[in-house]
């Protein structure tokens, strides 16, 4: 064992083997109004079988969804507040070596591709900052070529002066390769396992390093060894029934409470959106689904951030923000060089792996933009979400003031 807690061994793989998630599905399925109650009632002692009852066909219907909403919402003022935090997306490229049936950047999708420059990262960066935010999300594919360790410690050195919060989602890395990205300034990595279904997982990410399940499933644990101060997991909605992948990511979520204390936790709730390749979800999760999943969340982890994307539209994430959700992003763009233009010269048009001429049949961009990841649902300027969630009676917070706290 090494640095904080890394133990190659006894990670949440270990743990995940042994979890009877068929069986627990098979509880949430069968779920009684008993058993809901006695849930709902469950106080701190709440385990995964009455996180299995809460996201019950039963839970999801009155009179219950609307006790578990309750709960939802008093938990979360309790612990945060009427306060939503912002955070922008900053997608750096979207080259990519995996195929991942989903994804829009997934390798063999013939689509205009860029890697921003550390100055065109700037700029985009700068008109974030315009608008507002303070916390930024920097987000590339994986290509050991162009998303080099050396690259993002670059971008994350350039950006750091100027933003107090610099999180990651790229390709999981070793222990030491974490580390340096650490020491350039980086605080919050952000992985989501996508599906817990092994067998989804194997049918979905059809070849590159993503293919091995086990090894992104301990990435947190790996960023955590590293250093970092935030961790963000999730499932993306709408590759295997949404129940099994709840439960799954409430496990994994328990395990990193206790095993990674010293890091602050987020869980995320895609959904499927649109995309290159028009990949169309394997199972349906409706928006009663999403929101009786938050509740549970919530009410299962109180402490937990819950984060919640542009993927939503305008009235479903105003409308789950009470119940849950701590953090938001706003105004969102999924391609490299989104919100001012930058990398238009740079872009080339790639399919499996290869510069194919430009004349062969491509995806359309937007413009001459380099081709998005998926298309957002809640087209609404970041001012624009800030004056709703006022009117809701929330307080935006765009500044996070832990690099502070941490440094003192
Ligand atoms: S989901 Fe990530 S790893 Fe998979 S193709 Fe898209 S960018 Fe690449």
């Amino acid at each position: 064992m090494s640095r904080l807690g890394w133990d190659a061994v006894n990670t949440f793989v270990a743990e995940f083997n042994q979890l009877d998630l068929v069986g627990l599905v098979r509880q949430a399925e069968r779920a009684t109004a008993a058993q809901v109650e006695a849930a709902l009632a469950a106080g701190r002692r709440r385990s995964l079988a009455d996180f299995a009852a809460l996201v019950s066909p039963i839970a999801g219907k009155p009179p219950y969804l609307e006790e578990l909403a309750r709960q939802a919402h008093e938990l979360t003022i309790r612990h945060f507040g009427r306060v939503i935090r912002f955070f922008a997306p900053l997608y750096l490229s979207n080259e990519c070596i995996n195929i991942c049936r989903y994804c829009g950047f997934a390798r063999d999708n013939p689509i205009l591709r860029v890697t921003l420059t550390l100055e065109q990262v700037l700029e985009e960066a700068q008109y974030l900052r315009g608008q507002g935010f303070r916390h930024i999300l920097l987000v590339a594919g994986e290509h050991p070529h162009f998303v080099s360790g050396n690259y993002l410690r670059n971008c994350i050195a350039g950006l750091r002066p100027t933003w107090p919060s610099i999180s990651l989602e790229v390709g999981p890395m070793e222990v030491e390769g974490y580390e340096s990205l650490v020491k350039a300034g980086a605080e919050g990595l952000v992985v989501y396992q996508e599906t817990y279904d092994r067998m989804v997982y194997d049918r979905m990410h059809v070849s590159g390093p993503k293919k091995d399940f086990d090894w992104r499933l301990e990435s947190p644990e790996r960023a955590y060894a590293a250093g970092f101060k935030r961790l963000g997991i999730g499932t993306l909605l709408g590759l295997a029934e949404w129940r099994q992948e709840a439960i799954a990511v409430a496990a994994h979520a328990g395990y990193l409470l206790r095993k990674c204390w010293k890091s602050q936790l987020t869980v995320s709730v895609p959904r499927l959106r649109p995309a290159a390749g028009e990949f169309e979800p394997l199972v349906t999760v409706g928006d009663r689904d999403l929101t009786q999943f938050i509740c549970a969340l919530r009410i299962m982890y109180p402490e937990i951030g819950i984060v919640l994307s542009t993927r939503e539209s305008a009235r479903l994430r105003d409308g789950l923000i009470p119940l849950g959700v701590t953090l938001i992003s706003a105004g969102s763009h999924t391609e490299p060089g989104g919100y001012t233009g930058q990398g238009k010269e740079q872009l080339h048009l790639t399919k499996g792996g290869r510069q194919v001429k430009p004349q062969l049949p491509f995806i359309e961009s937007e413009g001459e933009q380099a081709t998005v990841q998926f298309h957002i649902a809640d087209r609404r300027s970041p001012a624009e979400v800030v004056a709703q969630l006022q009117r809701m009676g929330y307080e935006p917070v765009w500044k996070d003031w832990e690099r502070v706290l941490n440094e003192s």
